[in-house]
């Protein structure tokens, strides 16, 4: 039998003890040969270039350059003590500075003696420096030239003295032991030759020891794909089992009620975006399979009508619809505004929220059981185990963010078979993150606001413009509109932002003595909340302080300000969100972005964004690139089957969907998973399945 390399435990290798191999099994899941030479290199630096020192400056990345140490000396005392030498090229002079390690420093580090040196010039008191340099042997000069790896290690790594060095002599000595053998290919000929990839073995020894810069692209493109491949093959084939398993209700017919809303009591015309929804969900309702869709549209973009739209459908097909909403005050306006829509019709429309009680409760439970009501609106008290439907078959549930995966399952333990489910949300998801985190719902977007909208203007001040600002609102509450002014409120500093809030608005009692001031928090009793919301919506009050309660709700066409505090504080997302509570009417409204008076670049980038946009999937985008690789990628990748070593779903849109095509071309083509052709991607995938699944992604 011949034994594969890459299985060897990793303890095999010289230099990698006990301790060394539980730390690299813990940190880095590195558990055998194959498992390191799938940790790739974060960077490589190309030592075919030698730097002048005369040509550096500051900001530089990573420069290599050659020379010698012409003096060292320990300069500071105490915590500050650290080593200084002089390193000269001949072109000029540079600093290289030690804090650390100085006793190993010290003696490791040889005056007039060659050296080749990597590092980082950064600037202090106006000299350049480098700070720990790695300093080697220049390599002969008959050596090839090579690009040299640099890999990614843990504090913990570094303490055991692991560094990028060691990882990348692993690597070589994985290599001797692999020796001619060739690492096992993951997809079959043909998809290799379709997508023009680099074979696995090729790409492998490419990325760890790449001759040169240019060989790079296409092995990293080959390992990209890998990863990205097959977890779109995991989430779709998952969406395809599932929609095999649950037979849906078939809604075979367009009826009356649709037909009579739609074309009697309609109150404009859909966008082209609005029917092209309707129609994508029209075709899911009459599959026979379950519908698991999520609608992405814009605030203000019309997904309530739709909503309507297919719960009539559903109706017309004898079944219930419900539609449920994250907050009271959401619910009561989703109920008030379709309940006058059908107010002609004979649809029996109830709300059912938490402050439904007695008699009234009563009724419309017994109504939900014997089928007289027709459409439910309300909040999680939809859900309660006292709600029986005769038969719900739609369910549409509003700004899907608000509710948990268990919430949304266990409506359909309110039936035999699983309703329809339609999510909706405002909150444009960028695109990988549709395909990847929600890769198994099927996406539809209205992307048109109806006609008529005057794009809301955004502005962004700092405090010191605090005079022109209360300028501005001054003259728009003067020609009779009103004004929002939102305050952050967070929990870990909830007493400071209330502080902040009650201080804000004494600031404007004080400063617009002529008009009417409210204020509505998280932290009020709901009825004050409630009577604070109505009185701004009746116009008793022309300016609304508040926290974020009014994020989720409220429309009030004649507010047409704006102003939005400490602005730096809230997500992208959340700001066009509140922004989004303006425009409704037909004047001209205004959104106001405070900030502090100094900010750092990506905080005013985030507010340019603001100001140059008011497109929330274009937002959403610039959001996820400005967070980089930070929170934004923790929870895309806590969605993902497994977990990702190279691809970034931030920076490889275009490659993720090449990837989706092909998973999906598999799908389509080899249903029953046993074309003789695709045994490889079956068998690499259920090994997949077994050895990476990253169980926090599990629920
Ligand atoms: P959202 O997508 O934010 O839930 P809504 O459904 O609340 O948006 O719609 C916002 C406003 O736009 C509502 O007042 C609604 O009546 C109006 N509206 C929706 N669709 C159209 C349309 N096709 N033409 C004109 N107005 C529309
Ligand atoms: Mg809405």
């Amino acid at each position: 039998m011949q034994i594969n390399p890459l299985a060897t435990d990793i303890t095999y290798l010289k230099g990698v003890g006990p301790r060394r191999a539980k730390v690299l099994g813990e940190e880095l899941g590195i558990r055998t040969v194959g498992d390191l030479l799938h940790h790739f290199p974060y960077k490589y630096i190309d030592r075919s270039v030698i730097h002048r020192i005369c040509d550096l400056e500051e900001g530089m990345p990573y420069v290599q350059l050659k020379g010698q140490i012409i003096s060292k000396r320990v300069e500071g005392v105490g915590r500050r003590e650290r080593l200084v030498a002089t390193f000269s090229d001949g072109t000029g002079m540079i600093e290289l500075v030690w804090f650390n390690g100085l006793k190993f420093y010290e003696k490791s580090v040889l005056p007039a003696h060659p050296y080749l040196l990597l590092g980082k010039p950064s600037g202090w008191n106006g000299r350049l420096n480098i700070a720990h340099p790695e300093l080697e042997e220049p390599p002969a000069a008959n050596a090839p030239q090579a690009m040299k790896p640099h890999y990614h290690t843990t504090e913990k790594m570094k303490r055991m003295g692991m560094s990028s060095i060691i990882i990348d002599e692993l690597i070589g000595q994985a290599f001797k032991l692999l020796g001619t053998t060739t690492v096992d290919e993951t997809l079959p000929p043909y998809l290799i030759a379709r997508y023009n990839l680099m074979p696995l073995d090729r790409a492998i020894r490419t990325i760890h020891r790449p001759l040169a810069a240019k060989d790079l692209p296409e092995a990293e493109r080959r390992l990209k794909f890998d990863e990205l491949f097959y977890i779109q093959l995991d989430i779709l084939r998952h969406a395809v089992r599932r929609k095999q398993l649950e037979a849906g209700y078939v809604f075979g017919s367009v009826g009356e009620r649709f037909l009579t809303f739609y074309h009697n009591h309609l109150p404009f015309s859909l966008t082209d975006a609005q029917k092209r929804v309707i129609r994508e969900i029209r075709d899911d309702v009459r599959s026979g399979h379950q519908m698991n869709r999520l609608l992405q549209g814009d605030v203000g973009s019309g997904k309530t009508i739709v909503a309507l739209l297919c719960c009539l459908l559903a109706l017309d097909n004898g079944f219930q619809a419900c539609i449920m909403a994250p907050t009271e005050i959401l619910a009561e306006q989703h109920y008030a505004s379709i309940s006058d829509y059908v107010k002609d019709m004979p649809v029996r429309v109830e709300l059912l929220t938490g402050s439904v009680k007695g008699k009234r409760r009563k009724a419309i439970l017994e109504g939900l059981a014997d089928g007289s009501v027709d459409l439910l609106i309300g909040t999680h008290a939809l859900i309660e185990p006292t709600v029986h439907f005769l038969n719900l078959g739609f369910v549409v549930i509003d700004e899907q963010h608000r509710f948990g995966v268990k919430q949304r399952a266990s409506l359909w333990k309110k039936n035999v078979r699983p309703p329809h489910i339609l999510v909706m949300t405002a909150t444009p998801i960028p695109r990988t993150l549709a395909m990847t985190v929600y890769g198994d719902l099927d996406v539809s977007i209205i992307d048109q606001l109806p006609p008529g909208r005057k794009p809301i203007e955004t502005i962004h001040y700092r405090q010191g413009d605090r005079g022109k600002l209360y300028q501005g609102m001054r003259y728009q509450l003067q020609l009779g509109r009103q004004a929002y002014v939102v305050f952050p409120l967070i929990k870990q500093s909830e007493k400071q932002d209330l502080k902040d809030l009650e201080t804000g608005f004494a600031q404007l009692v004080d400063a617009f003595p002529d008009h009417r001031v409210g204020m509505v928090h998280g932290k009020m009793k709901p009825d004050v909340k409630d009577a604070a919301m109505q009185a701004f919506k009746r116009h008793e009050t022309d300016i609304l302080v508040s926290t974020t309660v009014i994020e989720v709700g409220v429309n009030v066409p004649n507010a047409s300000v704006m102003v939005i505090e400490n602005a730096e504080r809230f997500g992208l997302a959340q700001l066009h969100q509140l922004r989004g509570r303006v425009g409704r009417g037909a004047d001209q409204s205004y959104c106001i972005l405070v900030t502090s008076d100094r900010l750092g670049d990506t905080t005013r980038r985030r507010m340019q964004v603001m100001c140059e946009s008011t497109d929330g999937f274009y937002i959403a985008e610039e959001d996820m690139k400005l967070r980089g690789p930070g929170d934004m990628e923790g929870t895309a990748q806590s969605g993902l089957p497994f977990d990702l070593k190279i691809a970034n779903i931030t920076k490889d849109q275009e490659l993720l969907t090449v990837a989706r095509e092909a998973a999906n071309d598999v799908l389509d083509n080899d249903p029953g998973e046993n074309l003789p052709a695709n045994a490889l991607v079956w068998r690499h995938l259920s090994e997949l399945r077994r050895s990476q699944t990253n169980f926090s992604s599990i629920s």
